[in-house]
């Protein structure tokens, strides 16, 4: 995929910089954003998808469709996604 391509880190370069500037909150929970925390720690800001890119790959370096969020918030999303992947039904839907 093209998430390692020098595009897509520019992008989230500059998103970063523009939200951590207004301390714009995590999308998913509402709740603040570090973003001085290191990488891979569970409060650390990471860029999300809201309309995840296997559905639409164009809209990848979309700004509009990136939010922030944190990491540990994106990763429990991801999960309930591989649940769903697994056949399980939701009513939500
Ligand atoms: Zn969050």
């Amino acid at each position: 995929m093209a998430l390692d391509s020098g595009a897509y880190r520019a992008l989230r370069r500059e998103l970063r910089g523009t939200w951590a500037a207004a301390g714009t909150r995590c999308w998913l929970c509402g709740q603040a954003i570090d973003y001085s925390l290191p990488a891979g720690d569970p409060g650390a800001f990471e860029l999300d998808h809201k309309i995840p890119r296997k559905q639409r790959p164009d809209l990848e370096l979309d700004p509009r469709n990136c939010a922030p969020t944190h990491l540990r918030c994106n990763r429990s999303k991801g999960a309930s996604v591989h649940q769903l992947a697994l056949g399980e039904t939701t009513e939500d839907w």
